[in-house]
């Protein structure tokens, strides 16, 4: 038997990043390393700290008896607006990053063929190869993160549209005159439901809320609430947590309405911290699908949380670069 060949993988947050190593047939990674996300050192700092992460990767495997000349080459997901063949990011909010070459980057650095594409994009992808997109025809994929990605599966392949900017559900507007958005357009669903809304909500009505331990769970300091605070208090069953994250599913759940619309999806796929709430966020979500969507469509849909969220960014990368480079799909 011919040994397998080797993926890089590197998925890189606006909190933390990762890298790992994978066979090419395997959504079980044999290596895995994560660090902190160095934002503040710009991005070819954080490039270099990708490097850094899949050289040690490399190292490990090569320990466990990887042929490091079967490793060929690197699939990357990043945050923000990619352009997929050139693999530039365009604007990635959260980050700050404008026109960033992270490809050519990586190729300097590398000496390996890279394929890079939005991070939420490459969690679609790997929630659909081993997770709880599996066996899914046209899959939706919503990461509730510092803001909110997305990404759409259709038969197997990310759905990029004509700039590689489609899935980007974040930005449907929910409202004509909301708030303001990072991408700045008013009333995107992400001003409204994404980690750093959730907490900014929370924080608002903190003083009225009553008795909610919300404010216990961070000492009664307010500036540390984030979205997994309000998730936490309510698996523990808080009344104003739960009210907020009911809330949030609403925000979502019109969002998403029109998605199941426009798409008829047979799956919609949740990731993120706040997503671990389970119920107190998916019931609403669902109850608020069934109430705005068609009937049948919404019937049709299955509304789950990511399987293994933590890999799936990964595991979506790797797939990516084998779809685009070894299957000769581009
Ligand atoms: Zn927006």
């Amino acid at each position: 038997l011919p040994s397998p060949r080797w993926i890089l993988a590197l998925d890189v947050g606006g909190t933390n990043m990762s890298a790992a190593l994978f066979a090419e047939d395997e959504s079980e990674p044999v290596c895995l390393r994560r660090r902190a996300t160095p934002v503040e050192e710009g991005p070819e700092g954080v490039v270099d700290a990708g490097v850094g992460l899949l050289a040690a990767v490399r190292e490990a495997g090569t320990r466990e008896g990887v042929d490091p000349r079967r490793i060929v080459g690197v699939g990357a997901g990043v945050p923000g607006a990619v352009e997929a063949t050139r693999g530039t990011v365009f604007l990635a909010p959260n980050l700050g990053w404008r026109d960033v070459p992270v490809r050519e980057y990586l190729l300097e650095r590398l000496d390996l063929p890279v394929v890079v594409d939005n991070d939420a994009n490459c969690a679609a992808l790997g929630e659909w190869w081993a997770g709880a997109g599996r066996g899914s025809e046209l899959m939706v994929c919503v990461t509730l993160g510092t803001g909110i990605g997305g990404g759409i599966v259709r038969e197997g392949r990310i759905l990029r549209g004509v700039t590689g900017a489609a899935g980007e559900i974040g930005h449907v507007t929910i409202e004509i005159d909301g708030r303001p958005c990072g991408c700045g357009n008013h009333g995107c669903v992400e001003a409204y439901a994404s980690g750093r809304a959730i907490a900014r909500r929370a924080r608002e009505g903190l003083e009225t809320a009553g008795d909610s331990f919300v404010a216990s769970l961070v000492d009664g300091d307010p500036a540390r609430i984030t979205a997994e605070t309000v998730a936490q208090a309510a698996r523990d069953g808080d009344g104003y947590a739960l009210e907020l994250l009911g809330e949030t599913a609403r925000y979502l759940g019109a969002a998403l309405a029109g998605l199941v619309n426009v798409l008829n999806p047979d799956r919609i796929v949740l990731a993120g911290g706040v997503t671990e709430a389970g119920g107190p966020l998916l019931d609403p979500l669902r109850a608020e699908i069934r109430k705005r969507a068609f009937a049948a469509s919404a019937e049709a849909c299955v509304v789950a949380a990511a399987r293994e969220p933590r890999l799936a960014g990964l595991r979506g990368a790797a797939l990516n670069f084998r779809r685009e480079v070894l299957e000769g799909d581009r």
